[in-house]
């Protein structure tokens, strides 16, 4: 008999909503990928590296020439000087550095304190450790943290706080004040911290990332995980990496050693060639993406969808109360079916679903399929405007 390890926990929302949009043709922006490929000269060099012989093992910690790259960026952007040889993992995507850093920390009984929404892979991993989650809602509709409440969740069995910035799904990013709470909500206490910056080159309006790499005191005690698949529109390529200190990042090696070994090697080849010819891909990605924030908000001005500011990430959050009061996983199931626009419903990142109707749209895509979608949304109205008749008959 088989006795499930994730009671509770059902097939993720980014497969369910995908396979939906194929299954009903529609445009998916749901599960957060671009529609685009890739630069092509980073393209060019992975068939390079597979026609040159590196298509064997890499090393676990990951090839030396991408990590000596890993450690350049972060020089040039944070002013953190980390150590390429021990100090830095190259992952099969960010999941499995974020499943490792919680495995190195969390014991059974350790709690680990998550703020919801939260990405769906925190709490199982926590869970598969023996650990307890402890949820604490960001505000609506700002989504800013209660430190207050993070200071009275936090007690002595407290081990790990996860921390996810630009944050996915909200796409919030942190202030000077965050840094500053968190430090004061840690001092003289033993936790750890699990930094999720997969979107640090994802944010706008001319503000910084507030990356804990910038903090020599909170780097001492962090994991800071990224992902090459979000900047390089290569998500499927599955390439991410952790930097810790060294008595950290040992105890993660250790681990990750028996989960993947290593890392894809021609991928890691080409992406070392590619950070070291044209960083200036980015430092511009901030822009190529807010330039398609831009277009998708003016775009749905005029639809009945009121838009929740982002200010990073490539994800906006949509409130569609004025058009129906189904519950969000109704409504984008409905809307997937009946207008072929799929997007994420985000009271699955809850412990408690809040009592809000608001929905997660990738706009990591084609100008073009930006502007389809748009034409497709404006036409959802509220009930009173009548040419939405089914949001009239809503269902809980
Ligand atoms: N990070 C992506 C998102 O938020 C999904 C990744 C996945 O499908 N596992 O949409």
């Amino acid at each position: 008999m088989l006795r499930n390890k994730l009671p509770g926990k059902g097939t993720t929302i980014f497969s369910v909503m995908s396979q939906m949009a194929q299954d009903h043709g529609a445009i998916n922006l749901s599960q957060g990928f671009p529609d685009f490929d890739g630069p092509p000269a980073l393209r060019e060099r992975v068939a390079y590296h597979m026609g040159h012989g590196h298509n064997q093992y890499a090393p676990l910690a990951g090839v030396p020439q991408l990590r000596e790259q890993i450690a350049t960026k972060v020089l040039d952007l944070y002013g953190c000087k980390i150590n390429p040889d021990n100090e830095v993992a190259v992952t099969p995507g960010a999941t499995e550095a974020i499943f490792c850093a919680i495995t190195t920390v969390v014991h059974a009984g350790d709690e680990v304190i998550v703020f919801d929404p939260a990405y769906d892979t925190y709490e199982p991993s926590v869970t598969l450790n023996g650990g307890v989650t402890k949820h604490i809602a960001l505000h609506y509709p700002d989504f800013s943290i209660d430190w207050q409440q993070v200071r009275d969740s936090i007690n002595e069995r407290t081990r790990l706080l996860i921390l996810n910035n630009p944050h996915n799904p909200t796409g919030t990013v942190w202030s000077d004040n965050d840094i500053q709470q968190l430090r004061e909500v840690i001092a003289g206490r033993d936790i750890h911290l699990l930094s999720d910056e997969v979107y640090e080159h994802i944010v706008f309006d001319t503000k910084q990332h507030l990356s804990l790499l910038r903090y020599p005191d909170l780097a001492a005690r962090s994991f800071v995980i990224s992902s090459f698949g979000k900047t390089y529109h290569a998500t499927g390529w599955r390439v991410g990496y952790c930097i810790a200190p060294v008595p950290m990042m040992e105890e993660f090696l250790r681990i990750h050693q028996f989960i993947n070994f290593s890392t894809n090697t021609p991928m890691q080849y080409a992406l070392a060639d590619f950070l070291h010819d044209c960083p200036q891909h980015h430092y511009e990605l901030g822009n190529f993406y807010q330039e398609k924030r831009d277009l998708f908000c003016a775009l749905m001005a005029s639809s009945q969808f009121s838009l929740i500011p982002s200010g990073g990430t490539y994800f906006q959050l949509a409130d569609y109360s004025a058009i129906s009061d189904e519950i969000d996983t109704k409504f984008a199931a409905r809307l997937t079916r009946e207008y072929k626009v799929a997007a994420i419903p985000i009271s699955v990142f809850y412990k408690q679903p809040p009592d809000q109707h608001v929905i997660r749209f990738c706009f990591a895509k084609h100008k073009d399929t930006l502007r389809e979608v748009a034409q497709r949304l404006i036409s959802l109205q509220s009930p009173e405007g009548g040419s939405d008749s089914n949001a009239t008959n809503s269902s809980q």
